[in-house]
């Protein structure tokens, strides 16, 4: 009789991750769920979707190495700053190595054929599969028999018999699927990644045209608040509401100036480096602007970088001042 197989599934939080676990548990495989961290999309759906499938599951952050890959990939974007084939192939790269490390036979996900137009044709996980060093280790049980048969399935580990042929845009074999399984209150598709983001895509855009050395730091910071590019180009963050005054200074890092109203009410503002006294001195103004500060009126404001500190004044100017240094 054949070794048990052991397989890593690549869980986003869908239902169709959750399906191709269900999948595989019919066969009696040692599975261990993955799911990715990045500044655009974070591990809680895929947590839940393990949950769900009843699968252990491990948080895997590639934060780095997917902001490098988006500054230029290969097969381009998607209708936003969405880098589908590229992240895919990013992600099953990532997975290889913990495949390696853990000793197991192949990876799973539960892409379908044809559902999606850009990330799931035929020629697309293909080329996903090339980009991943893969090439005949990834099973989609979803829609395996559609595919050419991979090698856990060549080698007797995995029965195909026994796993689906699903194509196409329709949901319904999913429905009865989910089902046939007892799930329920699963999770509904899309929506996690903010590259799909309209508002967000153009932001980050702009970014990366100003800095194409942008940092995963920077990209956290443009998600909180309104961004400016002073005029040296230093990036400035400044909150909109209290909450987003809390989490800009949350997120601040040492190197960072943080910036806080005293005297009126006003935003917080975080100045990311290189940054010198004119910078400060353009970030007070800007904050005091957007504050409670009667036009016209020097307002004082303190800051902190690391353990360094002081007090820094500005004269509140009409937001109009500013609107050529705000970005998307
Ligand atoms: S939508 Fe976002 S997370 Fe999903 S494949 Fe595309 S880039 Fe990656």
């Amino acid at each position: 009789m054949a070794r048990k197989a052991k397989g890593i599934g690549l869980l986003s939080g869908g239902l169709d991750s959750i399906l191709a676990v269900k999948v595989l548990q019919d066969q009696q495989i040692d599975l261990l769920g993955l799911t990715f961290v990045t500044p655009f999309f974070g591990p809680s759906e895929g947590m839940a979707a393990g949950r769900m499938a009843e699968i252990e599951m491990r948080p895997v952050d590639i934060s780095a190495v997917h902001l490098e890959m988006l500054k230029n990939p290969r097969y381009g974007y998607g209708s936003r700053l969405n880098p589908c084939i590229d992240c895919h192939g990013l992600m099953l790269r990532e997975a290889a190595k913990i495949l390696q490390a853990e000793g197991a036979d192949f990876l799973f996900t539960g892409e379908v054929l044809s559902q999606r137009p850009m990330s799931q044709r035929r020629d697309s996980l293909r080329s996903v599969e090339k980009l991943s060093g893969l090439l005949g280790r990834i099973l989609r049980p979803l829609s395996a028999k559609l595919l050419p048969p991979t090698i856990v399935e060549e080698e007797g580990l995995i029965d195909r018999n026994q796993l689906l042929a699903i194509q196409g845009r329709s949901r319904r074999p999913q429905r009865e699927l989910a089902q046939k399984y007892g799930l329920k209150g699963y999770p509904q598709p899309g929506g996690g990644c903010i590259l799909t983001n309209e508002s967000f895509a153009n932001r980050l855009r702009k970014l990366l045209e100003i800095d194409p050395g942008a940092s995963v730091h920077e990209v956290e910071m443009i998600k909180w608040g309104r961004a400016f590019f002073l005029r040296n180009k230093t990036l400035c963050m400044v909150g909109r509401n209290e909450s987003e005054n809390l989490k800009l200074e949350s997120l601040a890092g040492a190197r960072d100036i943080v910036l806080k109203a005293r005297e009126h009410r006003g935003p917080t503002c975080v100045i990311l480096p290189p940054a010198g006294p004119i910078d400060l001195e353009e970030a007070a103004s800007i904050a005091v602007s957007y504050g409670d500060a009667p036009e016209g009126k020097e307002v004082r404001m303190e800051w902190r970088e690391g353990a360094a500190a002081g007090d820094v004044r500005a004269v509140s100017r009409p937001k109009e001042f500013f609107r050529g240094l705000l970005i998307a």
